[in-house]
């Protein structure tokens, strides 16, 4: 039985002050929910204020990226060591907007896997189809490839630390959702692919679901049998759609 996952992206928004007053507000909004885990993932700056508010609660941090490098002159990187120090526990790797906006290749998404868990971070590894690769036909060899180089060369124990995003790039902040069934092929591929690469842990691995998820339809995604989650962006940056969203299915 997989314990479900969500996690919120807050991406390249909220002052540091407007972060901890959010992370206070989501703490409790929130509340315990002993059932599923909670991640909320600020900007690197934030990151040691966000971890302070969440003080004991249950509800750990996240970063959103980190270096392809260990520490060193790599200027304006922050290296998985440094993030580990600051408080996060996760870090969200291949990203949609860092593939496509940033220009990052499979080859940097796997070289940041491999210092993250080094580092002692739990990886949240994003793959998802473009809206020209799925018109062509291409969606499940887009994911295959990401998700095979991602987690190229990690070991057991890495591999079960790890949880996989899918975001089909058409759906991330245009609320666009996939339904549940164009999901569900998607996430049930990915666990194939997991199975075979981890044998049983494959099947403890978490998928999250990511792209305009709401409160609104979170149900109908949670209800998939390989759904294990979302990775929320717009609706976390609020604590009232994103308390609703961690509390789907609960009580
Ligand atoms: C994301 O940024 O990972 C995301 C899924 O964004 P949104 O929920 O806004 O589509």
């Amino acid at each position: 039985m997989r314990r479900p996952f969500i996690a919120g992206n807050w991406k390249m928004n909220l002052v540091v002050r407007d972060a901890i007053r959010l992370a206070e507000e989501v703490c409790e909004c929130v509340g315990s929910i002993p059932d599923r885990d909670v991640a909320i993932c600020p900007t690197f700056v934030s990151i040691s204020a966000v971890a302070a508010a969440l003080n004991d609660s249950p509800i750990r941090v996240g970063g959103q990226d980190c270096s392809q490098w260990n520490d060193g002159a790599y200027t304006g990187d922050v290296s998985a060591t440094i993030l580990r120090s600051a408080g996060a526990k996760y870090v969200i790797l291949g990203h949609s907007e860092r593939r496509h906006v940033m220009g990052e290749s499979d080859a940097v998404v796997h070289a940041k896997m491999g210092k993250a868990r080094a580092a002692g971070l739990k990886p949240i590894l994003c793959v998802g189809e473009t809206l020209d690769e799925r018109q062509a036909g291409n969606t499940l060899a887009v994911v295959e490839r990401q998700l095979r180089k991602g987690l190229e060369g990690l070991t057991h124990e890495d591999l079960a630390e790890t949880t996989v995003a899918y975001e089909p790039v058409w759906a991330i902040g245009t609320g666009e959702v996939a339904t549940p069934e164009q999901a569900q092929e998607v996430h049930a591929a990915i666990r194939t692919w997991l199975k075979e690469l981890g044998g049983p842990i494959g099947e403890d691995i978490r998928i999250q679901y990511g792209g305009s998820v709401k409160p609104d339809n979170v149900g109908g995604l949670a209800a998939m049998p390989d759904i294990d989650g979302a990775l929320v962006g717009g609706a976390a940056l609020t604590a009232d759609s994103f308390s609703t969203i961690v509390g789907f299915g609960a009580g």
